[in-house]
Formats: structure tokens, C-alpha cells, sequence
């Protein structure tokens, strides 16, 4: 144990410097080694299909063109499209939009659900974009890459920045450019034009299923089990609600402007109203205070990550507190924290699997569309909760069949379906 901690922590300077794309991969590699996969399936694995790199102009309010770069990456479809959100931000690199594309080829095969994986992203400002800009940026961008996307081919999704009007355009785009609509091109959508109920909700919904069911595993009760939450935007505020609906007691949230801690409880809905009015939920009185940071280390049971990556690193690590972390962010553990935490004995609900809710609610949305037959919301969270839960009990059977964390079981039981594709397919030609 403890020469296993000193390699950790020495290892840690090193690893942390690594990119989004090179942890996705020493992820991977880990796992080729315990599944003994064949090599050559493992060097298809290993790097993304497809990747399409747009340089685009935009018109601006002020009648300049302003210049932006956008992609979409493939990394895998021998199990059918591929799938996976678009994401705006100033940091948005290729580096990171190929981890992405791959971590979502793992969690669709985590859960079984019939995808491949990719990811889009564009490096803007989305702040300091007018809505007529971002409309624009999103159209162009879309036009751009509709050479590799549509319903049988790549079909995107949200993610950091985008929201159901963003992908309004996305599907009127797209639909416009074949000459009729194409609801199936595009998930999270509003209901209006052929989204699905309780799309928005997914991901935090999933978070909340997969929390219980680490909770049950554990013997910690949900009902009164103290949580924090980092990110309160989609993700982290319906997953900060299911869980204060399920009976936890969420003592901590936070936002790019600070945290806040309250041991006795924050109200979700009063939080939600500050964040609204003020702009962020640092507005939100009846609690203390605290930096951005402080959030990860602060007093509580279970730790939702729910912001971006690289945010538990072998520089917190070791002063987290919770019992359970259940990402919702993607890759928001390095793998230095990752063993550092598994040696202190916490468990992870690994991303893959935690925060799959939003894709499996797309696989419906996607479903419903290609039917034109939509189902009520309880039909969509009753088969939600079916398919997160049987992925949670196989992964932690896996987990403790071959004594592993429930990370390399998910990798496992993720890249074993997939290779499964090849090894029944074959290799064309
Ligand atoms: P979002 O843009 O709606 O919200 C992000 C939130 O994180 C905001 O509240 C922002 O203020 C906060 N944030 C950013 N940096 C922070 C920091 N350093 N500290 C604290 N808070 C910070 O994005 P989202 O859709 O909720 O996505 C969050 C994460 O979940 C991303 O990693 C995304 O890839 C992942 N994810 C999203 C979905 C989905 O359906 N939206 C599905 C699976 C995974």
C-alpha cells in the first residue's frame, strides 16, 4: 500500500501534464493489456476514424468577418452512427474533441446502446457573441461539416455552450440544405420540433441513478447522505435537484464565479432563482462562501463533478472528503487522482457510465424521430433507469469479478463490445 502510494504521488507531476487525448489513451491501453486484445484491433481503437477540421467565416453584427475553427471528430462506428455533443468554448482544441469522440464510443458501448462514438466543438466566445452571431456561427459550422454528419451517418448533441435552440438551428440547417426536415439529424432538440421529454433532464437524471446505486453498494443511506455538486449548468443543476428530490442533502454547489456550502442544506430552487436573476449562484445568501476550488475538498458524502476536465488532480486528491465521486463531468479525474482515490478507498462511478443518461435519452430522441411515434416522459425515465441500472450492475459484477474499479471494468466491458464488431464483421475489404 504504501509503495503503491509513493509511486502515485511521484507519478504525479508527470501525468498531470498530459492532454484530454493522451489520458483517453493510456486509459485505453490499460485496458488492452487486461483484456488481451488482439493488436491489430487495438491500433484501430486506438485513434479516431474520421477527423474534419473547419476553418469558416462569420458575418459579425458590426459587418466584419471573423474567422473560427470548428471540428468534428469520429473516433469509432462499427456499432452503428456515431454520436456525440458539440461544445463551444475559447478552449475548445482538436486534443480535446478526440477524447471526447472516444470516451463517447466507450460510454454508448458501456450502456448498450446501438452508437458509435464522436464529438464537434468550435473555439469561440459563446459570452461574447450576439444571438443573430451565434446563430450564424452555428449554421456555418454545421454547413461545414455536413459532409460527415446526418441520421445514418454522425448525429450530434449538445454539451458545454449549447442548448436545444443551438440544435433547432443545427436541424434547420441541415434539414434545409436536403430540401425537407430531417428531425433524426440532431438530438436534444426541443420537443417542439421532434426532441424528446426529459432530454434536458437526462444526464443529471442518470447521475442521480448512478449516485443510489454507488450509495446502496457502499451501505451509505442517499436519504440524508451530504452532497456537493460542481457545475450548475445543465448537468449539475438537474443532478443537484433529482438528488435533493431522492432524499440527499446538498450541502455544496458551484459555478465559474465561486462555490457556496451550507451543511444544513441549500434550497435547489431558491439557488436556480439567484443564479438566474444574478447570473451566477455565488448570489444565493443563506450560505457560506467558498473559492472554486474548495468545493472538491469541502465536508460531504458524495462529490458530482459536473463542470469540465482536470478538475480532481493528484494536487486535491488526497484532501477530497467524499466516499463516492460520480462524474458527470467527462474525464474530470486524472489518472495520478484516479489512484490516489482508489487507494484511499473512494469509489468512482467512472464517467462512461455516470453521465450516459444524455446519450441514452438521444438514442430515444433519435428512435422517436426515425418512428415519428413519441413517448410520454415516464415511459423515458422508466427505460432510462432500466438501462443506466443494468449497465451499473454489470460493470460492478465485472469490478468484482476481476478485482478492478469500476473504471477498467467500464473500459473493459466498453472496449470488449466493441472489438466484438470487429471480430464478428470482419475487416473490409
Ligand atoms: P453547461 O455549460 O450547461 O454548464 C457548465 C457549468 O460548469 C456552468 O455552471 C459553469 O459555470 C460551470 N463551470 C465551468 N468551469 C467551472 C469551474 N472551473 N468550477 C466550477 N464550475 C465551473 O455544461 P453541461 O452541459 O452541464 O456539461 C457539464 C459537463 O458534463 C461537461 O464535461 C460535459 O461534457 C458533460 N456532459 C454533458 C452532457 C449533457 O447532456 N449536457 C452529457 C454528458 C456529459
Amino acid at each position: 500500500m504504501g509503495v503503491h502510494g509513493m509511486t502515485g504521488v511521484q507519478e504525479a507531476p508527470a501525468q498531470e501534464s498530459l492532454g484530454a487525448y493522451e489520458i483517453a489513451v493510456q486509459q485505453f491501453d490499460a485496458v488492452v493489456e487486461r483484456l488481451q486484445l488482439d493488436p491489430g484491433i487495438a491500433a484501430i481503437l486506438r485513434q479516431p476514424k474520421r477527423e474534419l477540421s473547419v476553418n469558416f467565416p462569420v458575418k459579425m453584427d458590426d459587418g466584419s468577418l471573423h474567422v473560427f475553427t470548428g471540428y468534428r471528430v469520429q473516433h469509432n462506428m462499427i456499432r452503428g452512427p456515431a454520436k456525440g455533443g458539440i461544445r463551444y468554448g475559447p478552449n475548445v482544441t482538436l486534443d480535446e474533441v478526440r477524447a471526447l469522440a472516444m470516451w463517447m464510443t466507450w460510454k454508448c458501448a458501456v450502456v448498450g446502446i446501438p452508437f458509435g462514438g464522436a464529438k464537434g466543438g468550435v473555439c469561440c466566445d459563446p459570452k461574447a457573441l450576439s444571438l443573430r452571431e451565434l446563430e450564424n456561427l452555428t449554421r456555418r459550422y454545421i454547413s461545414e461539416i455536413s459532409l460527415v454528419i446526418g441520421p445514418e451517418i454522425d448525429i450530434p448533441a449538445p454539451d458545454m455552450n449549447t442548448n436545444p435552440q443551438v440544435m433547432a438551428w443545427v436541424m434547420d440547417t441541415y434539414s434545409m440544405q436536403k430540401g425537407y426536415s430531417i428531425p433524426a439529424c440532431v438530438t436534444g432538440k426541443p420537443v417542439s420540433i421532434g426532441g424528446s421529454e426529459g432530454r434536458l433532464e437526462a444526464t443529471g437524471r442518470g447521475i442521480m441513478a448512478m449516485a443510489r446505486k454507488a450509495c446502496q453498494h457502499t451501505g451509505l443511506p442517499l436519504t440524508g447522505a451530504r452532497v456537493a455538486v460542481q457545475g450548475f449548468g445543465n448537468v449539475g443543476s438537474v443532478a443537484a435537484r433529482a438528488l435533493q428530490q431522492a432524499g440527499a442533502t446538498i450541502v455544496g454547489l458551484s459555478d465559474m464565479d465561486g462555490a457556496i456550502y451550507n451543511e444544513r442544506g441549500i434550497d435547489i430552487d431558491a439557488a436556480s432563482a439567484a443564479a438566474k436573476e444574478h447570473g451566477s449562484l455565488v448570489a444565493y445568501r443563506q450560505a457560506q462562501r467558498l473559492g472554486n476550488a474548495e468545493l472538491l475538498t469541502c465536508a460531504c458524502d458524495v462529490l458530482v463533478p459536473a463542470a469540465v476536465e482536470n478538475q480532481i488532480t493528484a494536487s486535491n486528491a488526497d484532501r477530497i472528503q467524499a466516499r463516492i465521486v460520480v462524474e458527470g463531468a467527462n474525464g474530470p479525474t486524472t489518472p495520478s487522482a484516479d489512484s490516489i482515490l482508489r487507494r484511499r478507498g473512494v469509489l468512482i462511478v467512472p464517467d462512461i457510465l455516470a453521465n450516459a443518461g444524455g446519450v441514452t435519452v438521444s438514442y430515444f430522441e433519435w428512435v422517436q424521430d426515425l418512428q415519428s411515434f413519441f413517448w410520454t416522459e415516464e415511459e423515458i425515465n422508466a427505460r432510462l433507469f432500466n438501462i443506466m441500472e443494468r449497465a451499473f450492475d454489470s460493470v460492478l459484477a465485472l469490478s468484482l469479478r476481476e478485482g478492478v474499479d469500476l473504471r477498467t471494468a467500464a473500459y473493459m466491458q466498453a472496449v470488449s463490445k466493441v472489438a466484438e464488431g470487429y471480430i464478428v464483421r470482419g475487416i473490409y475489404p
